[in-house]
């Protein structure tokens, strides 16, 4: 080999084995290389016992698979590019045509509108049930049902489920239950132990909030504790190539150390605004799982504990006095508070939402008549959100 242009490609040095640091490697691979032709047909891509293609794991990705597995209780877990596909790769492995998959009222936006949109035109059928009614849910699982997602919290109007009974329920009537647990970040409470033996089967989170805590990571996680389970969501996952890319892997794993104190401290800040919020006359209602009078907090209590976690998301709805365009002048005077989308990174988002159109008409699950606004609290200075808050209030009232 004397040509530079070859041995830049194929230069025989190694470095060093043996290099320690607190922070893992980044592998980056579509290729991985095998020693031999027998080694190659050995491989078996499906139980991380080698390396076969950059689609189905690299040192990294494994890595961030452990952790994340570690964090939620479970045994395996499968890494997707988006909290969105999580709940997708879940559907596409469980549900055939004809089948049925329950959906809580409170569900993730998009993920009702993968299930009104492809899921129904492959021919499973949806239906929602009211989180906060176990009797509702019981009456919709039928010969069809497949699949119910559980939620805890509704990510926008905070409603807390009786999480145990919900999947109790499930369990008793051999329907496989799968969480998004993207608000307690495996932290809160853990989806598979809910207490009194009941658990989930699947639990999913977009780690694109917390675990990432960046707001510049899209990622989810699927984890099991099931074998068969797992592989079967594994095995769609490969067939639709959901890869991850390493260094998004290596951002999350960069992150998980903090994850707990941040988690802590989005907590501590968003109660404190939750509070004196709840002090202002504009405000009709508070909506905090761990606030006294919200809806579902004594789910929240019981799950989580009396000293138990929440995450930095709560909303507000405003007095029916205040028109739309007046909430939009108070989200438009914030300054701290940005307008976007998502939560779990460090800056304080706000986003005014509609929920009657967001809400089934049938179930009559929303009641409230003025407008609702979420507020993801980030890592800033609680006394300086609270003055942001204030100011914009004032600035509302202007408006008239
Ligand atoms: C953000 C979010 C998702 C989707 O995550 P993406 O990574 O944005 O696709 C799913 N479920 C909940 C509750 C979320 O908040």
């Amino acid at each position: 080999m004397n040509k530079p242009v070859t041995e830049l490609i194929h230069h025989p040095y190694q470095p060093p084995a043996g290099f320690a640091a607190p922070q893992p490697g980044i592998f980056k691979a579509s290729t991985v290389l095998f020693p031999n032709v027998a080694a190659m047909r050995a491989r078996d891509w499906k139980h991380k016992n080698g390396y076969t293609y950059g689609l189905h794991g690299t040192p990294t990705t494994f890595l961030l698979e452990e952790r994340i597995a570690t964090l939620e209780g479970g045994l395996q877990c499968v890494l997707v590019p988006s909290g969105l596909a999580a709940i997708a790769n879940v559907g596409m492995a469980l549900l055939r045509a004809g089948d049925e998959v329950l959906l809580p009222d409170n569900v993730y936006g998009p993920s009702r509108a993968l299930a009104e949109g492809e899921f129904r035109a492959w021919g499973i059928s949806h239906q929602l049930y009211d989180p906060l009614n176990p009797r509702d849910l019981e009456a919709r699982i039928g010969e069809r049902t497949r699949l119910v997602w559980l939620e805890a919290p509704g990510s926008v109007t905070m409603e807390f489920p009786p999480l145990a009974q919900l999947a109790r329920i499930c369990r008793q009537r051999g329907v496989t239950t799968a969480l998004d647990n993207t608000w307690g970040a495996g932290l809160a409470f853990g989806g598979f132990e809910l207490g009194d033996g009941a658990g989930v089967d699947i639990v999913a989170q977009a780690l694109t909030k917390y675990p990432s805590g960046g707001g510049d990571v899209l990622m989810g996680s699927v984890v099991t504790r099931d074998e068969k389970l797992h592989q079967q969501i594994k095995l769609t996952h490969m067939r639709l190539g959901l890869g991850i890319a390493a260094n998004d892997a290596e951002a999350v794993l960069r992150s998980l150390p903090s994850l707990a104190v941040r988690y802590r401290s989005h907590d501590d800040t968003a109660r404190r605004l939750a509070r004196w919020l709840a002090g202002r006359e504009e405000i009709a209602q508070v909506l905090h799982p761990a606030l006294a009078g919200s809806p579902g907090h004594e789910h929240w209590r019981a799950l989580c504990g009396e000293d138990g976690l929440a995450a930095g998301l709560f909303s507000v709805v405003f007095h029916e006095r205040h028109a739309p365009r007046q909430v939009d002048a108070f989200c438009d005077a914030l300054k701290l508070f940005k307008l976007g989308y998502s939560w779990g990174g460090p800056v304080s988002l706000v986003v005014p939402y509609d929920v009657p159109a967001m809400r089934s008409a049938q179930l009559g699950t929303w009641t409230h008549r003025g407008v609702l606004v979420r507020f993801s609290v980030g890592l800033e200075d609680a006394g300086d959100l609270q003055a942001d808050l204030a100011q914009a209030l004032e600035a509302m009232q202007r408006i008239g």
